[in-house]
């Protein structure tokens, strides 16, 4: 069986990084013997310059017949003039919807190495490792115009609306996540004050009945705003609404220490995802071989595990980055120091990351043997 993975690099430090993303996934299936095909297509500011929309319908038909995506980022200076419905955004907002990509999974966890970049004290950031489970396509950021978003001179409304299938859906994603980690799930709501929040806590109640294994809690997002600083260390899943999970998400990410170390999966019900990192396309830093690769590395990683079900594979991917980073290689955005830190180009971190697959398989095959 031949599958299809469609490549959207997008604008600045986006095709770079997909690049290196690109270049250790065909590493892991030439030494696995996987037959994947790769296609690339145009998406945001790249898109517009030469299709005239951020979003080509070419574009979407091939994510469509894809079972995964890979995406870079989007955005940059040169479109921030655009009118609102032709912004470079509008093509990653648009995929996610075409595709249905209702839940949003960011992995937040404390590499070694770089613990001592993290904001938090060393102790608070040791044992991190959680995953924020953000509902994507609904909530308070898709209130539609008219019915329930609008304005005039004196009045403005923003409206946060769920179905309750909507909710039962992402739910569901989150505890079979729980599920395969160490079983603990903690759902976030406004549950004192919003209406939507009680009908979220009875579908998460409902849910933890039929997944009894599952240690499962509500949490306030204020409260949680504050746990994710002065004990990050207690979560495991983290489920939540579109808006509160991405402001949640955003605060989360500066715990790991970089922007350029964490990836993200956009999924659906069945196996079809999109994988991108969470930083942005980096304009100060474009087509200089300074992008960490290391987040779409990771990405890639998720691919496998959640679009392919290749958990080994996707582990070596992890384990390589990890040990890279013991090794000290480190690029400019991550402050690694010690006798053994070497400062390396996009390029050259990727093919330290591919030699470390390569010296671990081997030993594997050797062992096999
Ligand atoms: P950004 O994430 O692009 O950059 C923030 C800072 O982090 C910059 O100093 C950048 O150099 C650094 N950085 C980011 N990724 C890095 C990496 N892999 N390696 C090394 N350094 C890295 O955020 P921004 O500056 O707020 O936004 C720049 C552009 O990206 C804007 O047009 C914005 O709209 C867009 N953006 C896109 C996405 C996306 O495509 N998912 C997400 C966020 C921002």
């Amino acid at each position: 069986m031949t599958r299809t993975i469609t490549v959207l690099p997008g604008d600045g430090i986006g095709p770079e990084v997909t690049e290196s993303a690109v270049r250790v996934l065909k590493s892991i299936f030439k030494r696995f013997h996987h037959d994947v095909r790769f296609i690339e297509k145009r998406i945001g500011g790249a898109a517009i310059d030469q299709d005239g929309t951020p979003l080509p319908r070419e574009t979407v038909e091939q994510c469509e017949s894809s079972d995964a995506i890979l995406l870079g980022a989007v955005g940059g200076p040169e479109w921030d003039k655009q009118s609102m419905d032709v912004r470079p955004e509008q093509g990653l907002l648009g995929i996610r919807k075409a595709l249905g990509l209702f839940a949003n999974l960011r992995p937040v966890k404390a590499f070694a190495p770089l613990i001592d970049a993290s904001p938090l004290k060393r102790s608070y950031v040791e044992q991190v490792d959680f995953v924020i489970v953000r509902e994507l396509t609904g909530g308070l950021y898709f209130g539609k115009p008219s019915e329930r978003r609008g304005r005039n001179h004196e009045q403005v409304v923003d409206t946060l609306a769920y179905s309750k299938n909507e909710i039962e859906r992402v739910v569901e994603k989150a505890f079979q996540f729980a599920e395969k980690r160490r079983k603990k799930l903690v759902s976030v709501d406004k549950a004192n004050v919003l209406e939507s929040s009680r009908m979220w806590r009875e579908v998460v109640n409902e849910a933890a009945e039929r997944h009894p294994e599952v240690e499962a809690g509500h949490m306030l997002v204020d409260s949680t705003a504050m746990q994710l600083i002065i004990n990050p260390a207690q979560f495991d899943v983290i489920v939540t609404e579109n808006m509160f999970g991405d402001i949640l998400s955003d605060e989360a990410s500066v715990i790991a220490g970089s922007l350029g170390m964490l990836p993200s999966a956009s999924l659906r019900t069945d196996k079809v995802g999109l994988y991108e990192p969470v930083h942005g396309s980096a304009p100060d830093i474009a087509g200089q071989g300074k992008a960490n690769p290391l987040a779409a590395i990771l990405s890639g990683a998720l691919l496998l595990r959640y679009s392919f079900d290749m958990d080994r594979e996707a582990g070596l991917i992890e384990e390589a980055v990890q040990e890279v980073l013991e090794r000290g290689y480190h690029t400019a955005d991550l402050k690694i120091s010690g006798s053994k830190a070497q400062s390396l180009s996009t390029t050259e971190m990727t093919d330290r990351v591919i030699d470390v697959i390569d010296e671990k398989c081997s030993v594997t095959e050797k062992k096999n043997r």
